[in-house]
């Protein structure tokens, strides 16, 4: 009985591996080309202080497919990172974000934040770093504009290597945010070895605030060691009020998420921006 229970269920998880293998190979097929095919662009997600001004925007990457049609970046940026696409994706995306984003400066009249997501993969490029300033210094963008998210779940293993990289990125002006916070398993010695700016609570808790006391007194303690640290704390996945109102009562500095607005195109952006302005 048991041998013929292991056999189905190993049965079973084979079949649904395979299914997501030939899904992943149609993505890393189809990303192939995506860049020299233009289905690559950018959108916008506001993010907004607590007295309701604009703090700035994270970059989004959106992609639009002739066969597969709108594919999640959740979907195809693991296979990006597993294939190492990520390296000309992640090019592609920078080179593209800070000329667009210079527009935009320009059309509201003012500059703003714009938080970038950088793979773990990306990080640790050899090149990362220099081709990163070539192409501000190229466009000539002010890098305390940007700031760099990096994902909570960084291995372990890892931080040896990622710490001095990180502290280059500060060193040349960039400020880095903590993405994901809450879901990975760094540990407060980690955080405090971290030279980060910002930490952004996981939509995954900012969901349960108004229910879970479990939640609720996680979000505080978060806070609470962000303020500790001097980091910025960041709510993501706000989408009401009811959050919005406790995560300030809290002292959350800064937050995103559909309360506010949706990812935008440029153009929506720039009208959102101008409707705030008045
Ligand atoms: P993330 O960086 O944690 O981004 C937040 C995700 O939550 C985004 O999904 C955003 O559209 C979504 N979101 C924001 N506010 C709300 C809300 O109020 N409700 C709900 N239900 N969702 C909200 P998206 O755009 O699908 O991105 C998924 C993930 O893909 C990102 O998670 C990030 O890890 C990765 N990603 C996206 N763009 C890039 C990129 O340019 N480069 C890299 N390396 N990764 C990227
Ligand atoms: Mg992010
Ligand atoms: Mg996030
Ligand atoms: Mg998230």
């Amino acid at each position: 009985y048991e041998a013929k229970k292991v056999k189905n269920s190993y049965a079973f998880f084979t079949k649904e591996m395979q299914e997501k293998n030939s899904a992943n190979i149609t993505i890393e097929q189809e990303l192939r080309s995506a860049l020299q095919k233009n289905e690559i662009y950018m959108v916008y997600q506001p993010q907004i202080n607590a007295d309701g001004t604009l703090h700035g925007v994270e970059a989004l990457v959106r992609w639009k497919n002739e066969k597969l049609g709108f594919v999640s970046p959740a979907d195809f940026i693991p296979v990006a990172e597993a294939t190492g696409l990520i390296l000309e994706l992640g090019n592609y995306i920078t080179n593209r974000l800070l000329l667009e984003i210079k527009k935009i400066y320009a059309e509201v009249g003012k500059t703003f934040q714009l938080s970038v997501n950088v793979s773990i993969v990306q990080l640790m490029e050899n090149h990362f770093l220099k081709n990163l300033l070539e192409m501000i210094h190229k466009v000539q963008f002010d890098t305390s504009l940007l700031t760099l998210e990096v994902t909570e779940r960084l291995p372990i293993e890892d931080l040896d290597y990622v710490l001095p990289i990180l502290k280059s990125i500060r060193a040349e002006g960039m400020l880095l945010s903590l993405d994901d916070f809450g879901t990975g398993y760094s540990s407060l010695s980690v955080l405090t070895k971290l030279p980060i700016n910002e930490l952004k609570i996981d939509k995954a808790f900012v969901d349960e605030l108004l229910y879970s006391n479990k939640d609720k007194n996680l979000v505080k303690t978060i806070i609470n060691i962000g303020k500790n640290f001097s980091m910025d704390i960041l709510a993501e996945g706000t989408e009401s009020k009811e959050q919005v109102d406790k995560l300030k009562e809290y002292g959350c500095d800064i937050f995103q998420g559909y309360y506010y607005s949706k990812p935008l195109k440029k153009e929506d952006l720039i009208a959102f921006i101008r409707s705030l302005q008045c």
